[in-house]
């Protein structure tokens, strides 16, 4: 049972006095919808802060109101389509050199204008490339658009361009069953993260709400559960994880 070993993981921190952080990222929001009214209230009950990846070109006030006073909620800057340029077999990608960097940049510039209007202080400035995948030497554009950090996916790689503030665990089996992943598997990875002397600042959990199946939901609140009623874990803002870096 390995949510037992996750259990075992933070109280073998607590013994040492040591927390550990956690951080949820969700994807691909534009309006309101059913599924996320569940991943609210999921999360709001607990205190669990979410960073929302806002798809910007097709969202508008009905996804701002819906959110407005939900002060455990920031918004990410998701690409600005969600569309994808590259051409296959190459992996689908938005924010890679198939197009001109000045339009690409200008649409991240625009996305980044359209949602600080929307959510004003709400606006995280992060990036979240769709399908977290950016060209490098689009990176390097991107604090002068005004964006502060960036989010992907993986290990933080050494010295990035722009503060990174990665997601680690992704819950859903894309390419297997396309439904959430086991939470035994869940939990084992969470386990061997938290134990590795390398962890990140803060471990961050990738959700998509839109797709979301029983078994994504499940394990969804069987993570808030354990980890909220914990000594040693943490559920922190990708907000105070900028300010602490
Ligand atoms: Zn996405």
């Amino acid at each position: 049972m390995t949510r037992a070993l996750f259990r075992q993981a933070l109280d073998d921190l607590a013994t040492k006095g040591a927390t550990v952080n956690l951080w949820l990222r969700d994807d691909d929001a534009v309006i309101p919808t059913p599924a996320l009214a569940t991943l609210l209230d999921l999360t709001e009950p607990q205190g669990v802060p979410l960073t929302l990846a806002v798809i910007p070109e097709e969202t508008d006030h009905a996804l701002a109101e819906h959110l407005a006073r939900r002060d455990r909620v920031s918004v990410a800057v998701h690409g600005w389509s969600h569309r994808s340029y590259s051409q296959p077999p190459a992996k689908k990608q938005e924010l890679g050199l198939d197009r001109p960097s000045e339009i690409v940049l200008a649409e991240l510039a625009q996305g980044l204008h359209k949602l600080s209007v929307l959510y004003g202080e709400q606006l995280l400035p992060m990036l979240v490339p769709p399908w977290n995948r950016i060209a490098p030497q689009l990176v390097e554009q991107l604090a002068g658009l005004g964006f502060e950090c960036l989010s992907v996916f993986g290990r933080e790689k050494p010295a990035p361009l722009l503060p990174l503030i990665n997601t680690h665990i992704d819950v859903m089996d894309w390419r297997g069953t396309r439904g959430g992943r086991p939470s035994d598997e869940l939990f084992g990875d969470l386990a061997a993260i938290i134990n590795d002397g390398q962890r990140p600042a803060a471990i961050g959990i990738l959700t998509h709400h839109l797709v979301h199946d029983a078994q994504a939901w499940a394990f969804l609140g069987e993570l808030i559960a354990e980890a909220s009623g914990h000594p040693a874990c943490r559920w922190v803002s990708a907000r105070d994880v900028i300010a602490n870096a």
